[in-house]
């Protein structure tokens, strides 16, 4: 409340959801809910002090003091009834309210749209000449690797199945990449796939209720109708493993000592993408379920700047490993969604795109998730402190598989495709089977 005209110069830099009327009626109904609450609870200790002092007079059968008090009672559940039908609702369209309300910004974020972005660092050979030869659909459907026509058919459109070797890589980057994290200490999850849209809300994602007429999905509500009948209504297919993962931690307070928490989770990350079709929508670089290997810590709010550096150094550790060329990029006010204080995207180059592509995500969420979760720990001196969770892709398996095989494909004198050059780094990940027949 006393931050009001900075959230507000905070939300406008994010182009937030949330506009400035909203921010001032937020001010405007904290105040109401706080003065009614004391209202409230104020009669609820005099209907307290009534009932005690009411079971006493009954004891004694003093009948004629209790008269008065009988009277008092029915005027005080009238007043109380009246009071909290209208606070209630108030405090549930304050909450509705308060969650678009997005986290605070690094002071270092470059201010504006994605192409404010700042370079940090680059990596990895010189990039190639961009060739459309090198399109990674195209040379996927010659060598029969990415079959979307069977996901058109048995799904729908952006649904496809990997192939042959193409299946064999994500499971080796898969494995690779959860290798490098383990051994850097992270602990080795595997997530449900559908979480509770309350659980995603928490995290910062903005699961619109599918009855509203209108509204683009941006994640997957599963039909309640036929959830089984113990199941929670309102489920949703995850976006990113980071949701269960968080939610996971939710309602726990931690000694100190034991952080800095640090998980890497395989999950399916399933995406509407609605409205996206477009350049950036062609083969595996924009599709609605991917398999994705996410790295997720919590830490105390002095330590998460310095973790979050840690936590790029990992991600710039995996992408070396694969030979890829790619950049770090801060990213600017526009680009850090809900949750994020501060967010680096890695781009990889794809010469076959002629472009750079997002290849991976880390962001600080300071304390945005760990309020909305109840995650907590214990300091030394103060009392118990909300933590800061940090996320970040360790590997995005499609983008992958879009860069190595731009990058890896080998043409013979006729400009035909003969094969894609593989990282030695996934040859202890690679599954010896035979890839079987190309149909
Ligand atoms: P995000 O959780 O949105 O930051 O996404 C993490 C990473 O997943 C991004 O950096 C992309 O590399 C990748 N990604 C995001 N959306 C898609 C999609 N629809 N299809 C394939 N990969 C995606």
């Amino acid at each position: 409340v006393e931050n009001t005209v900075y959230k507000i110069s905070n939300a406008i830099n994010r182009k937030s959801r949330i506009t400035t009327d909203t921010i001032h009626s937020i001010v405007r109904d904290y105040k109401r809910v706080k003065d009614m609450t004391k209202a409230l609870n104020a009669k609820r200790s005099l209907r307290a002090q009534n009932s005690t002092t009411m079971k006493r007079l009954a004891a004694e059968k003093n009948k004629e003091a209790m008269a008065p008090l009988v009277e008092e009672a029915k005027q005080l559940k009238v007043d109380i009834t009246a009071m909290e039908s209208e606070l209630f609702p108030l405090e549930e369209s304050l909450l509705a309210r308060a969650l678009l309300i997005p986290n605070d910004t690094h002071p270092d974020a470059p201010l504006g749209p994605e192409s404010a972005a700042r370079v940090v660092s680059t990596h990895g050979p010189e990039p190639l000449p961009a060739s459309p030869l090198r399109d990674h659909l195209t040379i996927a459907q010659t060598l029969k690797f990415i079959d979307f026509e069977s996901g058109a058919n048995v799904v729908g459109a952006s649904w496809g199945y990997l192939k042959q070797e193409v299946a064999l890589l994500e499971l080796a980057l898969v494995n690779f990449s959860f290798a490098m994290a383990v051994k850097h200490g992270y602990t080795p999850v595997l997530t449900p796939d559908v979480v509770q849209a309350d659980v995603a809300r928490r995290c910062g994602f903005q699961p619109r209720d599918p009855k509203v007429k209108g509204a683009k999905p941006d994640m997957y509500h599963l039909d309640s109708s036929h959830t089984p009948g113990d199941a929670v209504h309102d489920l949703v297919l995850a976006a990113t493993a980071e949701i269960p993962i968080a939610g996971m931690l939710g309602n726990r307070l931690f000694p100190e000592k034991r952080l800095p928490l640090k998980y890497v989770a395989f999950g399916h990350a399933f995406r509407p993408e609605a409205g996206a079709r477009g350049a950036d929508t062609r083969g595996l670089y924009r599709v609605h379920q991917f398999s994705k290997v996410e790295l997720f810590s919590v830490t105390t709010a002095e330590a998460s700047e310095a973790l979050m550096e840690e936590m790029k150094a990992l991600q710039i550790s995996i992408f070396e490993a694969l030979g890829l060329t790619f950049r770090v990029l801060d990213m600017p006010t526009e680009e850090l969604g809900a949750n994020a204080y501060r967010k680096y995207d890695i781009e990889a180059w794809m010469p076959g795109r002629g472009s750079w592509g997002e290849i991976s995500s880390l962001s600080n969420c300071t304390d945005y998730q760990s309020r909305r979760l109840w995650l907590k720990y214990q300091h030394k001196e103060h009392q118990n402190l909300y933590a800061h969770t940090l996320n970040g892709t360790a590997a995005a398996i499609p983008r992958l598989i879009v860069a190595l095989i731009e990058n890896g494909a080998q043409f013979d004198e006729n400009d035909c495709v003969t094969h894609i050059n593989l990282p030695d780094v996934l040859k202890p990940y690679w599954l010896e089977a035979n890839p079987g027949e190309r149909d």
